[in-house]
């Protein structure tokens, strides 16, 4: 839409203004932190960073109103740096300028509503977030964009040359990172360390392909963690793993998303969240956290992490009800098909330990829950969402199979409504349907195929009359009409179909 068709009081607000003053702080001793290097741990004390934008204040004195009618709006105008997670620009790092931002068609996933016949027996409306349909097929490119934006910005203002970007991965932040990279071009290289053999054939496939340097390294995601995080601490490269808090200000845009998409209504709203590495929990939290500061929103909504038991670390820290005795224990993880979020030792426990305690309180009562599910749901509820018309990944089968816990322990009632997260498109785990249809599951995910969710495909061809079992026989014409006959009345049998 033209600018000139805007109303009035939105025209001078639709293209942000480059400003805010934007600081790390240190979650371990409070110390903040110029950005303009690029940190990753505080230098002081070796804590994870947030970022903080000093000049909120002056912004919550517009109401929240006024910011919800601007942030509506701006989804009508045509420019590409604003299409994205930067439509909410002054949320997110209003300090970028928008040529500097790169928009590869993340962010504005659709909410797809779960049919009735799924409602029903799950027994409460719920609908899917489908994160699988960004641009690297996950919701790691919400991050990823700010975070490759803000770099860019640094490169362009300080001049860097021969740059390399680093992370470690479970698969989706790789395939990310080295996308966004790659449209970069010249300007900077990207290294991604992978576990060998931990990621499905389609991830391996993704910054392959985006002509990234893929690393493996024996061990799983942690040890591919710690050798990242050596290099970050010894070398001057740039590190594109959730550590990076640009990373989390650009998942933030998930829980923006899902306000406007509600028209801001929080009240009887639950986000269902699968936990790995905690950024995106971080990030969502924090997200609604901002909204209300700013009065966008009057209630903050009920968030339900979820782990797989054979990777549940923050599961297990928030059994202990009193905030006062929990110990974080890293666990050591075992196979699990929610692949993704297969990891021991979380970067953004601090972050999450932190960003809870505030919700709560804000909320004057418990709104962030943990829950655990197994390997066996999460199969099942993936196959079961996807027979009824969704693209969950695994991940996303976890989201749904944390709902049915949280229902069935009463964390949700059934006069909620809940939004899942389904991190990743289904496609990218195609390898766990696979081996759950063929009944070829190694023994230690403990995962046994139920019929009901099998599905396997059936022969219809012909056996010997098939006209083209051998290759060098001419078929005629007659042959040919006799063959589609017989095989369409074949296929009718097979359903059950025939007279
Ligand atoms: C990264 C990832 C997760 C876990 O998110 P964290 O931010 O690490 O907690 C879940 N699902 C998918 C598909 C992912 O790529
Ligand atoms: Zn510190």
């Amino acid at each position: 839409m033209e600018l000139s068709e805007f109303p009035k009081n939105i025209r001078p607000y639709l293209i942000p203004k480059i400003e805010g003053h934007l600081e790390y702080r240190c979650l371990g001793c409070s110390k903040t932190h110029s950005i303009d290097n690029l940190l990753y741990t505080c230098p002081d004390c070796g804590g994870v960073l947030l970022i903080h934008d000093l000049d909120e204040k002056k912004k919550t004195r517009c109401p929240g109103r006024q910011w919800r009618r601007i942030f509506d709006y701006r989804r009508m105008t045509t420019i590409p740096a604003l299409k994205g997670i930067f439509s909410f620009h002054e949320l997110i790092a209003p300090v970028i300028p928008l040529d500097h931002i790169l928009y590869l068609g993340e962010g504005h996933t659709p909410l797809v509503e779960a049919n009735q016949g799924l409602q029903n027996r799950i027994g409460v409306p719920f609908a899917f977030k489908n994160e699988g349909q960004n641009p690297s097929a996950s919701f790691k490119d919400r991050g990823m964009a700010c975070a490759l934006s803000y770099l860019n910005h640094l490169i362009s203002k300080k001049k860097l040359k021969n740059v390399l970007a680093v992370c470690a991965s479970t698969g989706d932040t790789s395939a990310s990172a080295a996308l966004y990279a790659a449209y970069l071009g010249e300007t900077i290289r990207s290294a991604v360390l992978l576990p060998k053999g931990k990621v499905t054939p389609q991830q391996l496939s993704q910054p392959l392909g985006s002509g990234a340097m893929v690393l493996e390294i024996p061990g799983v995601f942690d040890d591919c963690m710690k050798v990242v995080e050596y290099l970050a601490d010894h070398f001057p490269v740039a590190l594109l793993n959730s550590k990076n808090a640009w990373r989390i200000l650009g998942q933030e845009s998930y829980a923006f998303e899902v306000a406007q998409a509600l028209d801001y209504e929080m009240e009887g709203v639950v986000l269902i969240v699968p936990i790995g590495n905690a950024g995106n929990i971080t990030a969502i939290i924090s997200g609604f956290l901002k909204l209300f500061r700013y009065g966008m929103i009057a209630t903050l909504p009920k968030i339900i992490g979820v782990q797989s038991h054979h990777a549940n670390p923050v599961y297990r820290y928030y059994l202990e009800p009193q905030a006062s005795k929990r110990i974080f224990k890293p666990v050591k993880v075992r196979p699990s098909v929610a692949q993704a979020a297969m990891i021991g030792n979380p970067v953004s426990m601090p972050r999450v330990i932190e960003m809870v305690e505030q919700y709560n309180q804000l909320s004057e009562k418990q709104k962030i829950f943990v829950v655990e599910v197994t390997e066996q749901a999460i199969m099942d509820h993936m196959l079961l969402a996807n027979r009824n018309g969704h693209i969950a990944c695994t991940q996303g089968g976890e989201s749904l199979a944390g709902l049915v816990k949280a229902l069935s322990q009463k964390k949700v009632s059934r006069k909620e409504r809940a939004v899942l997260n389904a991190t990743a498109h289904s496609l990218k785990f195609a390898g766990f349907q696979e081996m759950y249809f063929q009944g070829t599951f190694p023994p230690d995910f403990g995962v046994r195929p139920k019929k009901g969710l099998q599905n396997d495909p059936v022969s219809a061809g012909l056996n010997k009359r098939d006209p083209f079992s051998d290759p060098r026989k001419l078929i005629t014409q007659k042959e040919y009409n006799v063959f589609i006959e017989k095989t369409a009345l074949k296929i009718m049998d097979l359903l059950g179909m025939s007279t």
